[in-house]
Protein backbone atom coordinates (compact mmCIF):
# COMPACT_ATOMS: atom_id res chain seq x y z
CA UNK A 1 0.00 0.00 0.00
CA UNK A 2 1.97 3.17 -1.45
CA UNK A 3 0.22 6.61 -2.34
CA UNK A 4 3.07 8.28 -2.94
CA UNK A 5 3.66 9.51 -6.39
CA UNK A 6 6.50 7.98 -8.95
CA UNK A 7 8.86 10.45 -9.97
CA UNK A 8 7.11 10.52 -13.64
CA UNK A 9 3.78 11.33 -11.72
CA UNK A 10 5.52 13.72 -9.78
CA UNK A 11 7.56 15.76 -12.45
CA UNK A 12 4.03 15.98 -14.65
CA UNK A 13 2.06 17.51 -11.23
CA UNK A 14 4.80 19.73 -11.59
CA UNK A 15 4.53 20.63 -15.27
CA UNK A 16 0.78 20.83 -15.26
CA UNK A 17 0.80 23.10 -11.65
CA UNK A 18 3.03 26.01 -13.27
CA UNK A 19 1.44 25.75 -16.43
CA UNK A 20 -2.09 26.54 -14.88
CA UNK A 21 -0.20 29.53 -12.27
CA UNK A 22 1.79 30.77 -15.00
CA UNK A 23 -0.31 29.95 -18.52
CA UNK A 24 -4.02 29.99 -17.17
CA UNK A 25 -4.62 32.11 -13.72
CA UNK A 26 -3.45 35.10 -15.82
CA UNK A 27 -6.19 34.94 -18.83
CA UNK A 28 -8.85 33.05 -17.32
CA UNK A 29 -10.64 35.60 -15.58
CA UNK A 30 -11.40 37.53 -18.10
CA UNK A 31 -12.57 34.86 -20.04
CA UNK A 32 -14.87 33.52 -17.25
CA UNK A 33 -15.91 36.97 -17.22
CA UNK A 34 -16.62 37.19 -20.73
CA UNK A 35 -17.87 33.64 -21.16
CA UNK A 36 -15.18 32.88 -24.09
CA UNK A 37 -13.58 30.09 -24.53
CA UNK A 38 -9.84 29.79 -23.81
CA UNK A 39 -8.63 28.87 -27.67
CA UNK A 40 -5.11 29.83 -26.60
CA UNK A 41 -4.54 28.13 -23.00
CA UNK A 42 -6.07 24.81 -24.80
CA UNK A 43 -4.52 25.18 -27.80
CA UNK A 44 -0.97 24.89 -25.15
CA UNK A 45 -2.68 21.91 -23.33
CA UNK A 46 -2.60 20.76 -26.52
CA UNK A 47 0.90 21.23 -27.26
CA UNK A 48 2.30 19.42 -23.58
CA UNK A 49 0.26 16.53 -24.58
CA UNK A 50 -2.42 16.34 -22.04
CA UNK A 51 -5.17 15.27 -24.30
CA UNK A 52 -3.20 12.26 -25.39
CA UNK A 53 -2.46 11.62 -21.78
CA UNK A 54 -3.99 7.89 -20.80
CA UNK A 55 -4.02 6.57 -24.43
CA UNK A 56 -1.35 3.77 -26.27
CA UNK A 57 1.35 5.88 -28.22
CA UNK A 58 0.21 3.97 -31.40
CA UNK A 59 -3.19 5.86 -31.26
CA UNK A 60 -1.14 9.23 -30.70
CA UNK A 61 -0.98 9.38 -27.48
CA UNK A 62 1.03 10.21 -24.53
CA UNK A 63 1.15 5.88 -23.09
CA UNK A 64 0.26 6.80 -19.56
CA UNK A 65 -2.90 5.93 -18.08
CA UNK A 66 -5.97 7.39 -16.38
CA UNK A 67 -4.15 8.48 -13.19
CA UNK A 68 -1.99 10.47 -15.35
CA UNK A 69 -4.97 12.46 -16.57
CA UNK A 70 -6.40 13.13 -13.05
CA UNK A 71 -3.12 14.62 -11.35
CA UNK A 72 -3.57 16.60 -14.45
CA UNK A 73 -7.10 17.92 -13.78
CA UNK A 74 -6.25 17.82 -10.44
CA UNK A 75 -3.82 20.43 -11.05
CA UNK A 76 -5.40 22.33 -13.41
CA UNK A 77 -8.71 22.66 -11.30
CA UNK A 78 -6.92 24.16 -8.24
CA UNK A 79 -6.74 27.21 -10.51
CA UNK A 80 -9.49 26.90 -12.98
CA UNK A 81 -12.38 24.34 -13.27
CA UNK A 82 -13.53 25.92 -16.78
CA UNK A 83 -10.75 24.68 -18.40
CA UNK A 84 -10.07 21.22 -16.23
CA UNK A 85 -13.98 20.49 -17.33
CA UNK A 86 -12.44 21.13 -21.07
CA UNK A 87 -9.91 18.34 -20.59
CA UNK A 88 -11.75 16.08 -18.73
CA UNK A 89 -14.76 16.38 -20.77
CA UNK A 90 -12.53 16.03 -24.29
CA UNK A 91 -10.69 13.15 -22.79
CA UNK A 92 -13.12 10.95 -20.93
CA UNK A 93 -16.37 11.74 -22.90
CA UNK A 94 -15.11 12.72 -26.01
CA UNK A 95 -12.25 10.41 -27.27
CA UNK A 96 -12.26 7.48 -24.77
CA UNK A 97 -15.66 6.34 -25.98
CA UNK A 98 -13.96 5.90 -29.65
CA UNK A 99 -11.19 4.80 -27.99
CA UNK A 100 -12.77 1.85 -26.08
CA UNK A 101 -14.93 0.97 -28.57
CA UNK A 102 -14.74 2.45 -31.81
CA UNK A 103 -13.45 0.32 -35.26
CA UNK A 104 -9.88 0.80 -36.17
CA UNK A 105 -10.96 2.92 -38.97
CA UNK A 106 -13.14 5.04 -36.50
CA UNK A 107 -10.01 5.03 -34.36
CA UNK A 108 -7.57 6.13 -37.46
CA UNK A 109 -10.42 8.74 -38.46
CA UNK A 110 -10.93 10.29 -35.15
CA UNK A 111 -8.03 9.90 -32.84
CA UNK A 112 -4.80 11.41 -33.73
CA UNK A 113 -7.08 15.37 -33.65
CA UNK A 114 -8.65 14.28 -30.77
CA UNK A 115 -5.61 13.07 -28.85
CA UNK A 116 -3.62 16.25 -30.01
CA UNK A 117 -5.84 18.67 -28.55
CA UNK A 118 -5.95 19.84 -32.41
CA UNK A 119 -10.03 19.05 -32.25
CA UNK A 120 -12.91 18.24 -29.52
CA UNK A 121 -15.76 15.97 -29.50
CA UNK A 122 -18.82 15.95 -26.95
CA UNK A 123 -20.82 13.13 -25.68
CA UNK A 124 -24.45 13.28 -25.83
CA UNK A 125 -26.67 11.56 -23.42
CA UNK A 126 -28.54 14.15 -21.61
CA UNK A 127 -32.06 14.94 -23.17
CA UNK A 128 -33.81 17.96 -22.50
CA UNK A 129 -36.01 15.94 -20.92
CA UNK A 130 -33.82 13.46 -19.09
CA UNK A 131 -30.83 12.92 -17.59
CA UNK A 132 -30.23 10.43 -14.36
CA UNK A 133 -32.50 8.04 -16.10
CA UNK A 134 -31.03 7.27 -19.29
CA UNK A 135 -33.79 4.67 -20.22
CA UNK A 136 -35.50 7.72 -20.86
CA UNK A 137 -34.17 8.66 -23.88
CA UNK A 138 -36.33 10.10 -26.73
CA UNK A 139 -33.61 10.70 -29.32
CA UNK A 140 -34.10 7.66 -31.93
CA UNK A 141 -31.77 6.33 -35.03
CA UNK A 142 -33.46 4.23 -37.60
CA UNK A 143 -31.48 2.33 -40.26
CA UNK A 144 -32.37 3.86 -43.57
CA UNK A 145 -30.37 1.64 -46.23
CA UNK A 146 -26.68 2.37 -45.28
CA UNK A 147 -27.40 5.44 -43.20
CA UNK A 148 -28.69 6.14 -40.35
CA UNK A 149 -31.48 8.85 -39.29
CA UNK A 150 -31.36 10.35 -36.14
CA UNK A 151 -33.93 12.51 -34.48
CA UNK A 152 -33.81 13.98 -31.26
CA UNK A 153 -32.24 16.60 -29.19
CA UNK A 154 -29.29 16.43 -26.14
CA UNK A 155 -28.87 19.02 -23.30
CA UNK A 156 -26.00 20.65 -21.64
CA UNK A 157 -23.45 18.87 -24.11
CA UNK A 158 -20.14 19.95 -23.46
CA UNK A 159 -17.61 20.75 -25.61
CA UNK A 160 -19.95 20.57 -28.61
CA UNK A 161 -19.91 23.48 -30.21
CA UNK A 162 -16.60 25.45 -30.50
CA UNK A 163 -14.57 26.45 -33.50
CA UNK A 164 -12.11 22.98 -33.01
CA UNK A 165 -15.01 20.03 -31.87
CA UNK A 166 -15.16 17.79 -34.85
CA UNK A 167 -18.00 15.40 -33.75
CA UNK A 168 -20.43 14.19 -31.19
CA UNK A 169 -21.07 10.79 -29.94
CA UNK A 170 -25.02 10.64 -29.23
CA UNK A 171 -26.95 7.72 -27.83
CA UNK A 172 -29.96 6.58 -29.34
CA UNK A 173 -32.72 4.19 -29.49
CA UNK A 174 -32.18 1.48 -32.24
CA UNK A 175 -34.71 -0.35 -31.32
CA UNK A 176 -36.43 -2.56 -28.98
CA UNK A 177 -34.51 -5.22 -26.56
CA UNK A 178 -36.38 -8.89 -26.39
CA UNK A 179 -37.61 -8.19 -22.98
CA UNK A 180 -39.16 -4.88 -23.95
CA UNK A 181 -36.71 -2.02 -23.11
CA UNK A 182 -35.05 0.26 -25.48
CA UNK A 183 -32.50 -0.85 -27.57
CA UNK A 184 -29.44 2.15 -27.07
CA UNK A 185 -26.40 2.52 -29.40
CA UNK A 186 -24.20 4.73 -29.90
CA UNK A 187 -23.74 7.16 -33.27
CA UNK A 188 -20.82 8.86 -34.53
CA UNK A 189 -22.31 12.64 -35.80
CA UNK A 190 -19.50 14.99 -37.73
CA UNK A 191 -20.11 18.67 -36.91
CA UNK A 192 -21.95 20.53 -39.79
CA UNK A 193 -23.96 16.94 -40.64
CA UNK A 194 -27.17 18.47 -42.10
CA UNK A 195 -30.23 18.20 -39.65
CA UNK A 196 -27.82 18.62 -37.00
CA UNK A 197 -27.71 21.83 -34.98
CA UNK A 198 -26.04 22.95 -32.12
CA UNK A 199 -27.88 25.80 -30.38
CA UNK A 200 -25.89 29.33 -28.86
CA UNK A 201 -24.13 28.66 -25.44
CA UNK A 202 -26.48 28.32 -22.30
CA UNK A 203 -25.42 31.05 -19.63
CA UNK A 204 -24.47 29.41 -16.79
CA UNK A 205 -23.83 29.92 -13.37
CA UNK A 206 -20.33 28.78 -13.35
CA UNK A 207 -17.70 26.85 -15.97
CA UNK A 208 -18.40 29.63 -17.76
CA UNK A 209 -15.33 29.65 -19.64
CA UNK A 210 -16.06 26.14 -20.83
CA UNK A 211 -18.52 25.36 -23.91
CA UNK A 212 -21.78 23.96 -23.43
CA UNK A 213 -24.82 23.70 -26.11
CA UNK A 214 -28.40 21.66 -26.83
CA UNK A 215 -28.16 19.52 -29.86
CA UNK A 216 -30.82 19.26 -32.14
CA UNK A 217 -30.92 15.88 -34.48
CA UNK A 218 -33.84 16.62 -37.97
CA UNK A 219 -33.56 13.57 -40.10
CA UNK A 220 -29.98 13.81 -39.94
CA UNK A 221 -28.26 11.40 -41.86
CA UNK A 222 -25.36 9.31 -40.85
CA UNK A 223 -23.66 6.84 -42.74
CA UNK A 224 -23.79 3.09 -40.94
CA UNK A 225 -20.50 2.75 -40.36
CA UNK A 226 -20.63 5.59 -37.57
CA UNK A 227 -22.36 2.91 -35.04
CA UNK A 228 -20.31 2.62 -32.41
CA UNK A 229 -18.99 -0.69 -31.60
CA UNK A 230 -22.09 -3.12 -31.47
CA UNK A 231 -25.66 -2.07 -31.96
CA UNK A 232 -27.34 -2.34 -29.07
CA UNK A 233 -24.41 -2.04 -26.49
CA UNK A 234 -24.94 1.96 -25.68
CA UNK A 235 -26.12 1.63 -21.97
CA UNK A 236 -23.30 -0.70 -21.41
CA UNK A 237 -21.15 1.67 -23.56
CA UNK A 238 -21.90 4.68 -21.53
CA UNK A 239 -21.69 3.01 -18.04
CA UNK A 240 -18.39 2.17 -18.30
CA UNK A 241 -17.47 5.93 -19.75
CA UNK A 242 -19.22 7.51 -16.91
CA UNK A 243 -17.82 5.09 -14.19
CA UNK A 244 -14.51 6.09 -15.32
CA UNK A 245 -15.29 9.90 -15.87
CA UNK A 246 -16.82 9.67 -12.45
CA UNK A 247 -12.77 9.64 -11.43
CA UNK A 248 -11.93 12.23 -13.19
CA UNK A 249 -14.87 14.51 -12.00
CA UNK A 250 -13.55 13.56 -8.39
CA UNK A 251 -9.66 14.57 -9.66
CA UNK A 252 -10.91 17.89 -10.72
CA UNK A 253 -13.24 18.30 -7.49
CA UNK A 254 -10.36 17.52 -4.92
CA UNK A 255 -8.34 20.43 -7.29
CA UNK A 256 -10.68 23.13 -6.47
CA UNK A 257 -11.15 22.00 -2.82
CA UNK A 258 -7.37 22.50 -2.43
CA UNK A 259 -7.55 25.38 -4.44
CA UNK A 260 -9.77 26.67 -1.55
CA UNK A 261 -7.37 25.77 0.52
CA UNK A 262 -4.27 27.58 -1.40
CA UNK A 263 -6.31 31.00 -1.93
CA UNK A 264 -7.80 30.92 2.05
CA UNK A 265 -4.56 30.87 4.05
CA UNK A 266 -2.89 33.55 1.17
CA UNK A 267 -5.84 35.53 1.99
CA UNK A 268 -5.72 34.49 6.38
CA UNK A 269 -2.39 36.06 5.96
CA UNK A 270 -2.69 39.38 4.54
CA UNK A 271 -6.33 40.19 5.87
CA UNK A 272 -6.56 42.12 8.84
CA UNK A 273 -9.16 42.69 11.36
CA UNK A 274 -9.01 43.63 14.98
CA UNK A 275 -4.93 44.88 14.49
CA UNK A 276 -3.93 41.02 13.36
CA UNK A 277 -4.16 38.86 10.04
CA UNK A 278 -7.11 37.36 10.56
CA UNK A 279 -5.31 33.87 10.21
CA UNK A 280 -3.73 34.28 13.86
CA UNK A 281 -7.78 33.77 15.14
CA UNK A 282 -8.05 30.26 16.03
CA UNK A 283 -11.71 30.06 13.93
CA UNK A 284 -10.29 30.56 10.94
CA UNK A 285 -7.43 28.48 11.16
CA UNK A 286 -9.68 25.63 11.90
CA UNK A 287 -11.65 26.26 9.36
CA UNK A 288 -8.35 25.90 7.04
CA UNK A 289 -7.64 22.94 8.53
CA UNK A 290 -10.77 21.47 8.03
CA UNK A 291 -10.60 22.36 4.56
CA UNK A 292 -7.24 20.88 4.15
CA UNK A 293 -8.94 17.72 5.67
CA UNK A 294 -11.06 17.10 3.07
CA UNK A 295 -9.54 18.04 0.18
CA UNK A 296 -6.67 15.32 1.10
CA UNK A 297 -9.42 12.34 1.90
CA UNK A 298 -10.96 13.28 -1.04
CA UNK A 299 -7.92 12.93 -2.89
CA UNK A 300 -7.43 9.59 -1.04
CA UNK A 301 -10.75 8.01 -2.25
CA UNK A 302 -9.74 9.08 -6.16
CA UNK A 303 -6.66 7.63 -5.40
CA UNK A 304 -8.02 4.59 -4.18
CA UNK A 305 -10.70 4.30 -7.36
CA UNK A 306 -8.17 4.71 -10.02
CA UNK A 307 -5.64 1.92 -8.50
CA UNK A 308 -8.50 -0.57 -8.50
CA UNK A 309 -9.16 0.62 -12.20
CA UNK A 310 -5.30 0.36 -13.31
CA UNK A 311 -5.49 -2.98 -11.64
CA UNK A 312 -8.57 -4.36 -13.75
CA UNK A 313 -10.52 -4.72 -10.34
CA UNK A 314 -14.51 -3.79 -9.85
CA UNK A 315 -14.33 -0.31 -9.38
CA UNK A 316 -17.67 1.30 -9.69
CA UNK A 317 -18.60 1.76 -5.96
CA UNK A 318 -15.26 3.32 -5.01
CA UNK A 319 -15.62 5.96 -8.10
CA UNK A 320 -19.03 6.64 -6.70
CA UNK A 321 -17.86 7.05 -3.26
CA UNK A 322 -14.83 9.41 -4.21
CA UNK A 323 -17.42 11.27 -6.97
CA UNK A 324 -19.87 11.94 -4.40
CA UNK A 325 -17.43 12.84 -1.61
CA UNK A 326 -15.16 14.85 -3.38
CA UNK A 327 -17.93 16.87 -4.73
CA UNK A 328 -19.69 17.42 -1.84
CA UNK A 329 -16.52 18.98 0.14
CA UNK A 330 -15.77 20.72 -3.17
CA UNK A 331 -19.12 22.66 -2.26
CA UNK A 332 -17.85 22.81 1.68
CA UNK A 333 -14.29 24.19 0.97
CA UNK A 334 -16.06 26.44 -1.43
CA UNK A 335 -18.04 27.89 0.75
CA UNK A 336 -15.74 28.37 3.47
CA UNK A 337 -12.94 30.22 1.29
CA UNK A 338 -15.65 32.27 0.37
CA UNK A 339 -16.46 33.06 4.06
CA UNK A 340 -12.97 33.36 5.08
CA UNK A 341 -12.81 36.02 2.31
CA UNK A 342 -15.56 38.34 3.87
CA UNK A 343 -17.10 41.01 1.04
CA UNK A 344 -14.12 40.20 -1.64
CA UNK A 345 -15.31 36.53 -1.33
CA UNK A 346 -18.41 37.76 -3.37
CA UNK A 347 -16.79 39.28 -5.81
CA UNK A 348 -15.54 38.22 -8.84
CA UNK A 349 -11.93 39.21 -9.41
CA UNK A 350 -11.31 36.78 -6.78
CA UNK A 351 -10.97 33.15 -7.17
CA UNK A 352 -12.76 31.71 -4.84
CA UNK A 353 -15.34 33.22 -6.04
CA UNK A 354 -15.00 31.59 -9.22
CA UNK A 355 -14.85 28.64 -7.22
CA UNK A 356 -18.12 28.86 -5.48
CA UNK A 357 -20.15 29.40 -8.57
CA UNK A 358 -17.74 26.27 -9.89
CA UNK A 359 -18.14 24.04 -6.93
CA UNK A 360 -22.47 22.57 -7.19
CA UNK A 361 -21.89 21.20 -10.95
CA UNK A 362 -19.71 19.15 -9.36
CA UNK A 363 -22.28 17.16 -7.61
CA UNK A 364 -25.18 17.56 -10.70
CA UNK A 365 -23.07 16.79 -13.56
CA UNK A 366 -21.88 13.15 -14.72
CA UNK A 367 -24.58 11.76 -12.51
CA UNK A 368 -25.65 13.66 -9.50
CA UNK A 369 -24.87 12.87 -5.64
CA UNK A 370 -28.09 11.20 -4.91
CA UNK A 371 -27.20 8.95 -7.94
CA UNK A 372 -23.92 7.97 -6.82
CA UNK A 373 -26.32 6.61 -3.81
CA UNK A 374 -28.08 4.96 -5.65
CA UNK A 375 -25.04 2.77 -7.65
CA UNK A 376 -23.12 2.14 -3.88
CA UNK A 377 -26.44 1.36 -2.38
CA UNK A 378 -26.97 -1.34 -5.31
CA UNK A 379 -23.10 -2.39 -5.16
CA UNK A 380 -23.89 -3.19 -1.95
CA UNK A 381 -26.88 -5.34 -2.79
CA UNK A 382 -29.45 -3.21 -1.65
C1 LIG B 1 -22.48 22.40 -17.39
C2 LIG B 1 -22.98 21.04 -17.67
C3 LIG B 1 -22.27 20.20 -18.51
C4 LIG B 1 -22.78 18.93 -18.83
N1 LIG B 1 -22.12 18.14 -19.76
C5 LIG B 1 -22.73 17.02 -20.21
C6 LIG B 1 -22.17 16.29 -21.31
O1 LIG B 1 -21.11 16.62 -21.84
N2 LIG B 1 -22.84 15.18 -21.77
C7 LIG B 1 -24.02 14.77 -21.20
O2 LIG B 1 -24.58 13.78 -21.67
N3 LIG B 1 -24.56 15.44 -20.15
C8 LIG B 1 -23.95 16.55 -19.65
N4 LIG B 1 -24.50 17.24 -18.61
C9 LIG B 1 -25.75 16.77 -18.02
C10 LIG B 1 -25.62 16.22 -16.61
O3 LIG B 1 -24.88 15.01 -16.62
C11 LIG B 1 -27.04 16.07 -16.06
O4 LIG B 1 -27.53 17.38 -15.80
C12 LIG B 1 -27.09 15.22 -14.81
O5 LIG B 1 -26.78 13.88 -15.09
C13 LIG B 1 -28.47 15.28 -14.15
O6 LIG B 1 -29.49 15.04 -15.07
P1 LIG B 1 -30.72 16.07 -15.14
O7 LIG B 1 -30.18 17.44 -15.22
O8 LIG B 1 -31.65 15.61 -16.21
O9 LIG B 1 -31.45 15.92 -13.74
P2 LIG B 1 -32.63 14.87 -13.40
O10 LIG B 1 -32.24 13.52 -13.79
O11 LIG B 1 -33.91 15.42 -13.95
O12 LIG B 1 -32.66 14.98 -11.82
C14 LIG B 1 -33.26 16.08 -11.12
C15 LIG B 1 -33.07 15.81 -9.63
O13 LIG B 1 -33.79 14.60 -9.26
C16 LIG B 1 -32.90 13.72 -8.62
N5 LIG B 1 -33.31 12.35 -8.93
C17 LIG B 1 -33.56 11.80 -10.13
N6 LIG B 1 -33.89 10.51 -10.01
C18 LIG B 1 -33.84 10.23 -8.67
C19 LIG B 1 -34.06 9.05 -7.90
N7 LIG B 1 -34.41 7.88 -8.47
N8 LIG B 1 -33.93 9.12 -6.55
C20 LIG B 1 -33.57 10.30 -5.95
N9 LIG B 1 -33.34 11.45 -6.64
C21 LIG B 1 -33.47 11.40 -7.99
C22 LIG B 1 -31.52 14.04 -9.20
O14 LIG B 1 -30.50 13.57 -8.35
C23 LIG B 1 -31.61 15.56 -9.24
O15 LIG B 1 -31.36 16.09 -7.96
C24 LIG B 1 -23.99 18.48 -18.24
C25 LIG B 1 -24.68 19.32 -17.36
C26 LIG B 1 -24.21 20.59 -17.09
C27 LIG B 1 -25.03 21.48 -16.19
Amino acid sequence: MDFRLTDEQAALRESVRDFAREVVAPVIAEHYERHTFPYEVIRQMGKMGLFGLPFAEEHGGMGGDYFALCLALEELARVDSSVAITLEAAVSLGAMPIYRFGTDEQKATWLPRLLSGEALAGFGLTEPGTGSDAGGTQTRAVLDGDEWVINGAKAFITNSGTDITAMVTVTAVTGTNPDGSKELSTIIVPTGTPGFTVAPGYSKVGWTASDTHELTFDDCRVPAANLLGERGRGFAQFLRILDEGRIAIAALAVGLAQGCVDESIRYAKERYAFGRPIGDNQAIQFKIADMELKAHTARLAYYDAAARMLAGEPFKRQAAIAKLHASTIAVDNAREATQIHGGYGFMNEYPVARFWRDSKILEIGEGTSEVQRMIIARDLGL
